[in-house]
């Protein structure tokens, strides 16, 4: 194994998940995508709101391949990314990636794009406001490892068996013929320790330390990632941290018996310490660690007051489908909705759903 990206024609790379793509044609799938991309003259980036680190970190290393396949003397495109927030704000822990200077706010966004591409969205929703971007474009590439994906592109780069978004796009800039620079593999590195929570969550497979393994050789740290997705908050975190976790509620009997624990961060528990939204998103990590429940949920409260909730399961209850049936999405253990009314109200749906659709998720 070399630090170089053997490219589309190489024959000694680990074979990438997306060979296990189901159906037929998913290869054909795959050259249509290369066929457009190569051809088109923009191409528009766009990833789900509220962006993670598999989805900013696979929209951004793609837009460096992109650039760099026009510095190679091939066709240059111009290359737009984007999501859908308003305010349009990059999350603070993710400032750290090479490349967030190639953004532009979702007004900048071509509302008719020839070539687009989603990153980790599942469904058209998840775009806010780029969806009618996505609507009227002439070819839309879908690169997703969700589950629950709809298949809203004319072309569908979708396998749940992908570990995260960023292992379809290193296929994708393998299959682009570009080599990983290091900017390219920042990205898909913060990708790959996110949605594997460091190499820890059950998705963790031979592959994808064989990918990160590739991607370390072009000398990035992964101890400053670590330290800029995870060891950074600022002081007013732990009152919070301290406030959620003082009202956890643990709920033995729930989801079927195998247990539930939640609790909330209000938009009062940030204003108190004046916090951004995205603090909020880690307190689900602690929770989750609750040996008497199975499922865990925190339900956060974001500026416009609506619930934005995660979901986790410890392999005994499919969450994805509580979320899927609540209007959200996610996987069988990793899942999210949006809600509105009071948090009272939004566990009592969540509770109902899990205990109608509990369902094991061993064996399956
Ligand atoms: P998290 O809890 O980390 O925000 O999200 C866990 C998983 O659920 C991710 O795969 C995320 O994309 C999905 N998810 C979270 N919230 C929502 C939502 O409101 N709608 C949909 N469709 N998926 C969500
Ligand atoms: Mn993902």
């Amino acid at each position: 194994m070399t630090a170089e990206h053997p490219g589309a024609d190489s024959a000694d790379l680990p074979l990438p998940d997306s060979a296990d793509l189901p159906g037929p044609d998913s290869e054909a799938e795959w050259a249509r995508a290369v066929k457009i991309l190569g051809a088109a003259t923009e191409i528009c980036l766009a990833c789900h709101v509220r962006p993670d680190g598999d989805a900013l970190g696979s929209m951004l290393a793609v837009a460096h391949a992109l650039r760099a396949r026009g510095a190679a003397g091939r066709e240059p495109a111009r290359v737009v990314a984007s999501f859908g927030d308003r305010p349009f704000e990059i999350p603070r822990i993710l400032r750290f990636l090479p490349g967030t200077d190639l953004l532009v706010p979702p007004d900048a966004f071509p509302e008719r794009p020839q070539v687009m591409v989603t990153f980790d969205a599942a469904s058209a929703d998840r775009l806010g406001l780029l969806q009618a971007s996505a609507s009227a474009a002439d070819e839309l590439i879908v690169l997703d490892h969700h589950a629950s994906n709809t298949g809203f592109g004319s072309v569908n780069l979708i396998d749940q068996a992908a570990a995260a978004t960023a292992v379809l796009a290193f296929d994708l800039i393998g299959r682009l013929g570009v080599d990983i620079s290091r900017d390219i593999a920042l990205g898909l590195y913060a990708g790959l320790v996110t949605d594997t929570g460091s190499f820890r969550y059950s998705n963790t497979s031979a592959r994808v330390h064989e990918l990160a393994v590739l991607l370390l050789r072009t000398g990035i740290e992964p101890g400053v990632v670590a330290h800029e997705l995870w060891d950074r908050s600022p002081f007013g975190f732990l009152a919070l941290l301290g406030a959620a976790l003082g009202r956890a509620r643990l709920e033995p009997a729930a989801a079927s018996g195998h247990g539930l624990v939640w609790t909330t961060v209000t938009q009062d528990d940030r204003a108190a310490h004046g916090l951004p939204f995205e603090v909020a998103e880690s307190v689900i990590d602690v929770v989750r660690r609750t040996d008497e429940a199975d499922v865990s949920v925190v339900l956060k409260e974001d500026d416009e007051g609506c619930w934005q909730v995660s979901a986790r399961s410890k392999g005994a209850v499919d969450v994805g489908r509580a979320c899927v049936a609540l209007g959200g999405g996610g996987h069988r253990l990793a899942a999210g909705f949006t809600a509105r009314g009071t948090a009272a109200e939004v566990i009592t749906t969540l509770r109902n759903q899990l205990a109608t659709g509990a369902r094991s998720v061993h064996g399956e």
